[in-house]
Parts: structure tokens; sequence; C-alpha cells
């Protein structure tokens, strides 16, 4: 039955054995920590075998390059290869980079912000700059431009990504609005992709500012766990609409082999590529190819990171049917949460009752769940109902999650009957 279909009365009195079985809980003690997207040390171990591919014989890439030495700013030709093929790009618009694709992501913002972008005024000389965010989305993207004094502009996001209505009115009318930040596919947190259409308009929209770009975190491209979902590929959408440099996309094997320990890439037009390696080739002599080519060798081709994928599959699933399931048992009635079953990604998204989530997240960690901070996936880390909740399933083990998000349940339920009571 809904909450909001019961009397007083008979929330009062389930009011009263949910908090006795809230205190059962919290007197077992437990300590788990659903809050950011790590992979399991089993999940780790199944790349474990890279380690063991190159050697002291075998550190030259088939492109003749001694990976051990200095040069190849672009990365070895193979890797480039192999990072293009996951994106569906060719590898003359693709750079390797380094450990992390975050990393590219600051760099991209600080360099339009001291040197601007392809001859355009630096931000940094500008009174305004503002990003367009669509909401819920990554923390760290949201710290970036925070970071820089960026001004940011939620966006709300639908089934079909970012409310493009909203999106094309303000990117014509607002020359400050120097770029978005998109998730395009298992968004982070929604698990959200982008349907055809959205990726064409984002491609195909006037701009009012020249230097405007799409930041396109494509973190999740080959991370499915519920069978793949198609994604257009967005620089050739961007190309055949005219606009081929709008686009800066960037992926990293963080979630393939070891996170934080990966290589990353950047894609985009061959001109944006030319303009990045001006200023690169201030920042670093080159990057460590000596990982780029431990990947080629593991992999060999995109087929080959396709097939680990499924393997991270079968780990992830168990843990996202563990807290769906969960859900689903215990809140499906009550109608105080909804969410979204993700086909792939890293995270599961709650939107409680509004003016709940911070005290859920306070009364999970009283209980010794750890959940991401709420607001924490929205810009300046506030969220104006204060109802979502970022769940990351991937960490813990199945039966830890099935308690931890008996708990989760547990505490929504409690803190909404109060909230209703409250009313
Ligand atoms: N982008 C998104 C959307 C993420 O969720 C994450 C990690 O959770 C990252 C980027 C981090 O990637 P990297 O390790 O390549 O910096």
């Amino acid at each position: 039955m809904k909450y909001c279909e019961m009397s007083a009365e008979e929330l009062k009195t389930l009011l009263a054995e949910l908090n006795k079985e809230y205190e059962a809980m919290k007197a077992k003690g437990l300590s788990l920590d659903m809050s950011r997207g790590k992979p399991s040390a089993a999940q780790l171990s199944i790349s474990n075998d890279i380690f063991n591919v190159i050697n002291e014989n075998c550190y030259t890439s088939e492109s003749g390059i001694d990976c051990r030495n200095y040069g190849n700013l672009e990365g070895i030709p193979e890797a480039r290869k192999l990072m293009g093929d996951l994106l569906g790009v060719n590898a003359d618009n693709v750079l390797v980079c380094g450990n992390a694709s975050l990393n590219i992501m600051y760099d991209c913002v600080a360099r339009a912000m001291l040197f601007g972008i392809m001859g355009c005024t630096p931000w940094c000389k500008l009174p305004t700059v503002k990003f367009l965010c669509p909401v819920p989305g990554y923390d760290r993207h949201f710290k970036i431009t925070e970071t820089f004094g960026i001004e940011m502009i939620n966006i709300p996001m639908t089934a079909d990504g970012p409310d493009m209505d909203m999106v094309e009115k303000l990117v014509a009318s607002d020359s400050s609005i120097k770029g978005m930040w998109c998730v395009p596919k298992y968004s982070n947190p929604q698990g959200i992709v982008y349907s055809d259409e959205t990726v064409k308009r984002l491609a195909s929209m006037t701009t009012a500012a020249k230097d405007f770009r799409l930041y396109w975190d494509n973190a999740y491209a080959v991370h499915h766990i519920y069978g793949d979902v198609e994604l257009l590929e967005i620089l050739s959408e961007c190309e055949k609409a005219g606009n081929p440099d709008r686009v800066l996309e960037f992926c990293s094997t963080s979630k393939i082999t070891f996170a934080g320990g990966g290589i990353s890439a950047l894609a985009a037009s061959v001109a944006n590529i030319e303009w990045i390696k001006k200023t690169l080739t201030a920042q670093t002599i080159s990057y460590d190819k000596l990982n780029q080519l431990r990947h080629v060798v593991y992999f060999k081709n995109a087929d080959g990171i396709k097939a680990h994928m499924e393997k991270h599959a079968e780990f992830l699933r168990p843990k996202f049917d563990a807290v769906l399931e969960m859900f689903e048992k215990e809140l499906g009635e009550t109608g105080v949460a909804t969410w979204l079953k993700p086909m792939g990604g890293y995270f599961i998204s709650v939107d409680t009752m509004e003016g709940c989530a911070k005290a859920v997240v306070a009364k999970c960690k009283e209980a010794g769940v750890v959940l991401t901070g709420a607001g924490a996936t929205f810009p300046y880390g506030k969220d104006p109902k204060d109802s979502n909740i970022r769940i990351a399933p991937s960490y813990p083990t199945p039966e830890e999650l099935s308690e931890a998000a008996k708990l989760f349940t547990l505490c929504v339920k409690i803190v909404s009957i109060e909230k209703l009571l409250s009313e």
C-alpha cells in the first residue's frame, strides 16, 4: 500500500515496527561502503595477466616504436587504433594519454581558460563563463568547473538524455555558455543512454558561442551489464551536421583494466587534436607508452576488450540484481522512492520524496553503511529537492549488498514516514 494513502495511525504503527527493525540492524555493526564506483578486488584480478605481457624482451610496438623511450606524444599507433575502435572513430582522431580521463578533461577546461579555444578569447578574460550540467550527474565533472569558477546551470535528465528543448534554447541565446558535461552512455548516476534524437540534436544545435564544446565523457562505452545499448557515434554526427569541432570525447580503461592504472584517450576532430597538441607539447614529452603497449598486447583489438567486459558484467550483474530486487521488494509498493534499472555502468540512482535524501544518507551511516553524500550528484553539492541518492553496488559482495540495500530501504521508509507525519 502507498504510504500517502495510509492514515496517521497506520503510519505511526508502521514506524514503530520499522524503528525496531532499524535498531536490530544497527546492532549488527555493519561496515559497508557503497559510496564510490570502484571495482572489487576480484574484478580487478581478471586483468592481472596484463602484468606479464611485456618484459625485458618485449617493449617494442608492432610499428617499431621503442616504448621505453621518449616520443610519440599522440600515443603509439596501435593504442590509438585500439581506443579509436572502442569509440568507433579513426585512429587519427585519437590522442592516447595517461592514467586518467578526468585529467584530460581538467586540462581541456584549463587550456580553454588560459589560452582560449582555437583563437577565441581565453575564458579567464571573460566576465562570465557557464556550463550546462545535466542532473543528476557526475560530481567530479562539477568539481572541475567549480574549481575554475565556471557557473553551472542544471539541466534535468529525461529517459532520452538531457532536456533538449531547454539545452537548445539556452545555447542559442547565451554566448557565455561554453560547454556542456555529458555522460552519454550508462550515465553516472542514472544509467541513461542518450537517444539517437538527443545525439543528433546536440550535434546540430545552434550555439551562440563559437568555442562551445560538448565535453563527451564516454566513460562507460563498453560497460554493459544486461546487454549492449547502442549510442550514436558523436564525432561523425557533428561532422554531418556541419559542426566538426563541436565535441571533445573522453574515455579510459579505468574500469576495463585497473582503476587509475590504465590508459586514457581523447577523441576529437583533427583540427581540435592539432590545437590541443600545441599546448600539450609544453606539458609533457610523451605519456606512458609501456602501459599503452601492455594494453595493446593484452587485448589485441576492440573485440578483445568486449570479451573482457563480459567477464566484468558477470561480476556486476548479481550485485545490481541484489540491490534492484531488494528495492522492488521493499519499496515497490510504498510510493516513496523511484529508481531506474540501468543497463550498464556503475550506479543506481534513487529519488526519495523531496527533502529526505540527506536524512536517509545520515541514517544509513549511523547504522554502518556509507553512501555518496546527498547532493553530490548536483553542481555545488546542492540538490534543490534534496531527493537524489547515488548507489554504487560494485565494491561489496552480493550478500553484503543485500544487507546494505535492506538497511537503505528501511531508512527510506522511516524518513519518509516521519516526513509524512510531520506534514
Ligand atoms: N567519468 C565518469 C563518468 C566516471 O564515472 C568516472 C569514475 O567514476 C571517471 C570519469 C573517472 O575516469 P578516470 O579514471 O579515467 O579518470
